[in-house]
């Protein structure tokens, strides 16, 4: 394929439009996994030394991350790895010896750890001890984790604002790395429509297309790239037709973001008077001027996960008091749900612990349960901030009933521990569970009685109701929101949900979907948690709407066989409704 050519189509490589928006920038190519070791030498010396300190203690603050984890579960024997590792780190006459190497070659540092520690590898190797062939890899593990630092470092200094940034994948560090500075765009060869670094754009209203299988070849650095995040598509060193275009289209949205933002203070009420509770989903904290500026009625979910990206280690219990006493100031009286640590899956990773299924594995309430000095710590945390009484506590990944009473249990034992200490704390803090596991959304009725509010998690329910990764783009076309299960699944939910009395809600990606909330709104859905970037469009779409006119539609609906004709009958409804869509700006 060339991309010189400027015939129409020639230059445009089709993926999954993951995030909206448009950006024309320059391409920056992100490769980090791929780059080699070179044996460059130095001019700044201090510079250097500095950059080695600073790598050696990230990896340490990773280590120690990895080994609190590791101990309750794997106990402290196979846990002890870890804490090798970080001796490793600490060893005087290693760390001298590669710093006086550097200071005498004058070469980059990576260079230098990496022919330092392979001299340890090397001979570890060629013993015929099983035991020191495999100490060999825990020390191999330590020499990739400090130039894996290393490089980042590298990386971050490169990373220029304005780019559209080119990659194979975008993990959750990277996206907090692209939230500071001003990246334009991004582009992967993986990934799927609800992984989580396609979330993260959503909520930074960074333009993203992902999926594209290998546009990291195609495209070179320093290109110009169009990147449409509504169509899912990039246009590599566009002509001057598709620039024009593309540059009208840009005014176009400015001029719709600025007639949709006029709705910021009414409220999401259809036209025969059904009000909506519109709220919206946080994954960063400086995300939170965005979202008080949305209209939002509050905060349905907080990712808390996401501050181990921030903190790049486990926050103390004082650090996330602050940061969800802030929270919960800035959107008072509104209230916010602070989700618990869903670690595991796609998301911050204990990176050493590799499981063969992620996602089928320690993640969510699992992990907490396993580690209950973490979650007690979150859980004080949480507390603490709730004095305003405006929090609520939402626990993920909830599969049992089990685990739900667990989990009170342990609550409970927080709030005694509070009490006793003479901590203020909301004694009645509302207790919710996320409904993303295909055997909570079957037992809703009685999970939903034993908590004060349930929030469905689309993006997790859909992978698991459907088993499809819902990060895998090979398999994308069958991640499907409107198959006739999900669909069924939901009204189940909802209609169980509710005759418990208790507040059904739902914050998965599926609820930002502009041609999935007439039918969520008329299976029964009364509350619907979006990124702050989509809550204008919604509210818009919910202001043009009759319940009555929805709910025959959900009837129409719950009776289809097949995905298909779901997916058509949702589509020529918005079309009918055609000025509610954003398409329509085309
Ligand atoms: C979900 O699964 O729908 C959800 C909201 O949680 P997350 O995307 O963080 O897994
Ligand atoms: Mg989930």
């Amino acid at each position: 394929m060339s991309y010189n050519m400027k015939s129409e189509n020639e230059n445009i490589l089709k993926g999954i439009g993951a995030a909206p928006g448009i950006g024309i920038s320059k391409a920056f190519i992100y490769k980090k996994e791929k780059e080699e070791i070179t044996n460059e030498s130095i001019t700044d010396l201090e510079d250097a030394i500095v950059s080695l300190d600073t790598a050696l203690e990230k990896s340490k603050k990773e280590l120690r991350k990895i080994f609190s984890l590791a101990v309750d579960k794997l106990g402290e024997k196979r846990a002890a790895i870890f804490d090798a590792q970080i001796m490793i780190l600490d060893d005087p006459i290693l760390i001298s010896t590669i710093k006086n190497r550097i200071k005498k070659e004058m070469r980059v540092p990576e260079y230098i750890v990496n022919d330092e520690i392979s001299k340890y590898t090397d001979l570890m190797n060629l013993s015929h001890e099983p035991y020191m062939k495999e100490r060999s890899h825990d020390i191999e593990d330590i020499k990739n984790r400090i130039i894996r630092n290393l490089k980042k470092k590298k990386w971050k200094s490169r990373i220029t604002s304005d780019v559209v940034v080119v990659t194979t994948t975008v993990s959750p560090s990277d996206t907090v790395l692209f939230s500071r500075v001003n990246v334009k765009g991004y582009v992967t060869d993986f990934g799927g429509l609800t992984s989580h670094a396609a979330i993260v754009a959503r909520s930074l209203n960074i333009p993203a297309v992902v999926g594209l299988h290998d546009a990291s070849n195609y495209i070179k650095e320093g290109d110009l790239l169009i990147i449409d995040g509504y169509k899912g598509e990039v246009i590599i060193n566009p002509d001057e037709k598709q620039l024009n275009d593309y540059q009208k289209k840009i005014v176009r949205l400015q001029k719709q973001g600025t007639e949709l933002n006029k709705l910021r203070d009414l409220p999401a009420v259809t036209l025969d008077g059904k009000e909506i509770q519109l709220l919206a989903n946080l994954e960063l904290t400086d995300e939170i001027e965005l979202i008080s500026e949305s209209g939002a009625k509050g905060i349905g979910l907080v990712r808390t996960e996401q501050l181990f990206e921030e903190y790049e280690a486990f926050p103390d219990e004082e650090e996330q008091y602050q940061v969800y006493k802030t929270i919960a100031e800035r959107i008072y009286p509104e209230t916010v749900t602070i989700r618990t640590f869903d670690i595991g899956g796609d998301k911050v990773l204990p990176v050493d612990l590799k499981e063969p299924n992620p996602f089928l594995g320690w993640r969510g309430i699992r992990l907490l349960l396993d580690n209950t000095h973490l979650f007690k710590t979150q859980i004080r945390a949480v507390l603490r901030a709730s004095s305003h009484k405006n929090i609520k506590l939402m626990l993920p990944m909830i599969a049992s009933m089990i685990e739900i009473r667990k989990s009170k249990e342990i609550i409970s034992e927080c709030k005694n521990e509070l009490k006793k200490e003479g901590k203020i704390f909301d004694k009645h803090m509302g207790i919710g569970i996320m409904i993303e596991i295909p055997s909570a959304a079957v037992l809703i009725r009685d999970f939903a009685e034993e908590v004060d509010f349930v929030s469905i998690g689309t993006n997790d329910l859909i992978q698991y109701l459907l088993a499809v990764d819902r990060g895998n783009e090979i398999v994308s076309s069958i991640y499907q929101e409107f198959h006739p299960a999900v669909v069924r699944t939901l009204h189940h939910i909802i209609t169980e949900g509710k005759k418990s009395g208790k507040l059904v809600s739902m914050c998965g990606e599926m609820a930002a979907d502009p041609f999935a909330v007439p039918l969520l709104i008329g299976l029964g859905l009364e509350s619907i948690s979006v990124s702050a970037s989509a809550i204008p469009l919604i509210k818009k779409i919910i202001r043009n709407l009759t319940l009555k006119e929805l709910q025959s539609l959900a009837a129409e609906c719950l009776a289809f066989k097949t995905e298909k004709e779901i997916n058509t009958r949702m589509h020529r409804f918005s079309n009918e409704k055609e000025k509610h869509q954003i398409k329509n700006l085309y």
